[in-house]
């Protein structure tokens, strides 16, 4: 956990209006942190504007600006929340997995995937917090391996009954590949040499497993 996160505590992070996480908060004067509909609603219903917390009184509405730190606060991930894979400190809470970019995204981050037309076929799920370990719903098998040609994650029956003459590789392997284009926002150069080596290392893979299956336990240790 970052040092900012630990600023504030989930309770600190609670409206005591709604008692939940705030959405849109705002200060008063007295430091008291509401939801701004919260905070507005409570002010329709009472005569008098005052803090609900310390009742100091506020003799007309103020001019309520969301305060953006703690807006943030609240949207990190906590214990048991998928975190966004893009966020670098402190880490929102992911709204969307893609199943091809193999990340959870977070409100900023999941813009890409739905204004930018080569991010828009992207296949999204509800977060699932270890993409790697997620099981096949047909099959019930791990989605261990990777489709290039359907660019979706695939088990083992997948392969030998809809994806044969696919290319299809570990899908470690394509995690790595997507870590290391930074979901191409960094277009990282590989050396052409480690580049043709990994691409024979892919090919033999995808080679000697397409023939007989019973030998993808001896080569998925690549
Ligand atoms: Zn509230
Ligand atoms: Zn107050
Ligand atoms: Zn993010
Ligand atoms: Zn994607
Ligand atoms: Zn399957
Ligand atoms: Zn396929």
């Amino acid at each position: 956990m970052s040092a900012a996160s630990c600023l504030l505590t989930e309770e600190q992070l609670l409206c005591s209006i709604c008692l939940d996480v705030f959405f849109n908060p705002v200060t008063l004067p007295c430091e008291h942190n509401f939801c701004k509909n919260c905070i507005m609603q409570h002010w329709d219903t009472n005569i008098q504007c005052q803090c609900p917390s310390c009742k100091e009184p506020f003799y007309r509405r103020l001019d309520l600006r969301v305060n953006t730190f703690i807006s943030e606060m609240a949207q990190v991930a906590k214990p048991g929340e998928v975190p966004c894979d893009i966020c670098t400190e402190n880490k929102m809470k992911a709204l969307r997995s893609c199943l091809v970019c193999l990340a959870s995204c977070c409100e900023t981050h999941l813009k890409p995937h739905l204004t930018a037309s080569r991010l828009k076929r992207h296949r999204l799920t509800d977060p699932v917090e270890n993409l790697e370990g997620r099981m096949c719903t047909i099959h019930d098998k791990p989605l261990e391996l990777f489709c290039k040609t359907d660019q979706t994650c695939v088990c083992m029956l997948c392969l030998v009954l809809d994806h044969k003459s696919h290319k299809v590789i570990l899908l470690k392997e394509q995690l790595e590949e997507r870590k290391k284009s930074d979901l191409g926002r960094r277009e990282t150069k590989i050396h052409p040499m480690i580049q043709e080596r990994r691409l024979k290392i892919e090919e033999k893979w995808f080679f000697t497993v397409m023939p007989k299956t019973n030998q993808f336990s001896s080569t998925k240790n690549l």
